[in-house]
């Protein structure tokens, strides 16, 4: 097995995108297989050393940034397995380490489609589940832990287990049982917290009455174990895609424009699942998973009726534009904020589509002549490009001027959100800070980034931040919606979860690595182990 201490090699290991200073580990190692990653685990734990799992390190929390001990690398868990094509989609199982680009593009040559895209594709399956990761497209199709089937996992105790999806549950009294192989088994309670009403959640433990053992681990964050190897449910490849960057002059436009669009795609979704459900067709594969979390599969019907279905809607406030004019120079110059959209098509529905958003868009006041669509492939890579330019822009911006990050993944109740996103705005408008406001629009989850000059700034930035936060807490939002809490967000978890939650969450963890040696430091301080 491969192992790295030498200084300069193993620098690239001790950061990830939160750009959080000063991570240290003795090592990274390598391991190949899972049985050698239960191995270090039982050796880890046997030494008492802290163990932090790396993926690609693209995480924004300091998730993956060790402080002490080892980093166990997953970069060597790289192969894709197997790929199956069933009725309506597919299965595939790949090792932690793959390359969340790489997955995508080997599915969609099998003329399949794995939903999960957290724009920046760099990252690894392993990351993905660790971290409930979603993006874009979970407005139509939820987040990871929707399309998760199974998982390898190794333990601390030097076990790995094999979850399947529907074959092992907590108790009504929230009591959890996983058998081990060596014949002992790990007993341990699930904390008494309800996930919040959001329609999206990576903040601390899932629970859920009756849940799945397997979600125990998703949005665990390297705490629990350490996943080695993933079976994810695929949908059908959709045949075409309508997308567009649309400008608009007037703020109010642009978000009557958001409320029609978002109310069209859900009753739209609302009708076809109705419809389905009468056939029992309806969400067969990726079932189990609890309340909110959506997955859709594609019904034969649903293609043809050229009706407004957004998979993505996505915002730029000015702040976002004025940044990317430094990119792109045809940004039209009267435009104060746009919405990105995607929506999947036939060569039937394409035309009738096209005019459908035109006309919504038309309603709006958008800019159309200066706005941009696309339908084919290449042009929409450039439009996806725009999109992800902007989080690449915040994070160099913040790297640039030496400064930790400012940047929200709250997101609230459906009720909730025309009021925060108000709160946001004038409460930044009033500073003199500089600031960009962008994401998820579609499922009430904003990105604020407070851009700070100087530790002065820095100082109010954190101040309105927390403002922002108690906002999120008193309207029923969670911290985290898909980044996860890491070590950067941990100290703010108290605002939303008890101080007794806090210890619950941390009594569930040493269930399973009663050492503490996994991702020390994440979701909650070494204070509460
Ligand atoms: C420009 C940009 C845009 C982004 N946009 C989005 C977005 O839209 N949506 C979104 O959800 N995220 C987004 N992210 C965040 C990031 O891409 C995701 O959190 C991603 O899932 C992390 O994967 P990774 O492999 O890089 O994990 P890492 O950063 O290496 O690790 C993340 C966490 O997972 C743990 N971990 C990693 N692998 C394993 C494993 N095999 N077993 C157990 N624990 C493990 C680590 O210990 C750490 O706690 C963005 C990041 C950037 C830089």
């Amino acid at each position: 097995m491969l192992i790295k201490s030498n200084p300069d090699e193993i620098q690239s290991f001790l950061s990830d995108a939160s750009h959080m200073l000063e991570g240290h580990a003795e090592r990274v190692v390598f391991p190949e297989r899972a049985q050698e990653v239960a191995e270090i685990l039982q050796t880890a734990t046997r030494d008492k050393t802290p163990v932090t799992v790396s993926g690609a390190g693209t995480g924004t929390v300091g998730g993956r940034i060790p402080f002490a001990g080892i980093v166990l690398a997953t970069d060597r868990l790289n192969q894709i397995k197997s790929i199956v094509h069933e009725d309506q989609g597919g299965r595939a199982v790949a090792e932690a380490g793959v390359r969340l680009s790489d997955f995508q593009r080997f599915v969609e040559s099998s003329d399949l489609f794995y939903p999960p895209d957290p724009t920046e594709r760099s990252c690894f399956l392993g990351g993905n589940v660790a971290t409930n990761a979603s993006g874009a497209r979970t407005f139509k199709y939820g987040p990871t832990r929707s399309y998760i089937q199974r998982l390898k996992i190794a333990l601390a105790t030097g076990d790995v287990i094999d979850l399947r999806r529907g074959e092992l549950r907590a108790d009504a009294g929230g009591r959890i049982e996983i058998p081990l192989p060596s014949g002992r088994s790990i007993e341990a309670q699930l904390p008494a917290y309800r996930m919040p009403q959001t329609r999206k959640h990576a903040s601390g433990y899932y629970v859920a009455p009756e849940m799945d053992a397997l979600d125990l681990f998703i949005g665990s964050e390297g705490t629990l174990g350490v996943i080695t190897e993933i079976e994810v449910t695929l949908l059908p490849k959709p045949r075409g895609l309508l997308s567009g960057i649309v400008f608009f002059r007037s703020e109010d436009n642009l978000l009557a424009f958001v409320q029609d669009a978002r109310s069209l795609s859900l009753a739209h979704r609302q009708s076809v699942g109705a419809r389905a459900g009468r056939l029992g067709v309806f969400i067969e594969k990726a079932l189990e998973v609890a309340t909110r979390e959506r997955v859709h599969q594609r019904e034969p019907d649903d293609e043809s009726s050229g009706l407004i279905d957004a998979r993505a809607l996505e915002y730029f406030d000015n702040g976002s534009l004025n940044f990317l004019r430094q990119k792109y120079e045809t940004i039209p110059a009267e435009a104060v904020s746009a919405i990105f959209f995607e929506q999947e098509t036939t060569p039937a529905t394409e035309d009738p589509l096209m005019t459908e958003w035109l006309s919504l868009l038309e309603q709006h006041d958008a800019l159309i002549d200066n706005s941009w669509f696309a339908t084919s492939e290449q042009d929409q890579t450039k439009l996806r490009e725009f999109r992800h330019a902007l989080p690449v822009l915040m994070n160099e911006w913040f790297a640039r001027h030496r400064q930790r990050k400012v940047s929200t993944d709250m997101s609230v109740p459906d009720e909730a959100f025309a009021g925060m996103l108000d709160f946001y705005q004038s409460t930044l408008q009033t500073s003199d800070l500089k600031y960009t406001i962008f994401g998820h629009i579609g499922d009430n989850h904003v990105h604020v980034n407070i851009l700070p000059r100087d530790d002065n700034e820095g100082a109010r930035a954190r101040e309105i931040y927390l403002q922002f936060l108690k906002r999120a807490a008193s309207v029923g939002g969670t911290l985290s919606a898909e980044h996860g809490i890491g070590k950067l967000k941990r100290d703010y978890l108290r605002l939303f979860y008890s101080e007794e939650n806090l210890r619950q969450m941390a009594a569930l963890k040493r269930a399973f690595d009663p050492a503490g040696i996994l991702g020390r430091g994440n979701i909650f301080s070494e204070e509460y182990l």
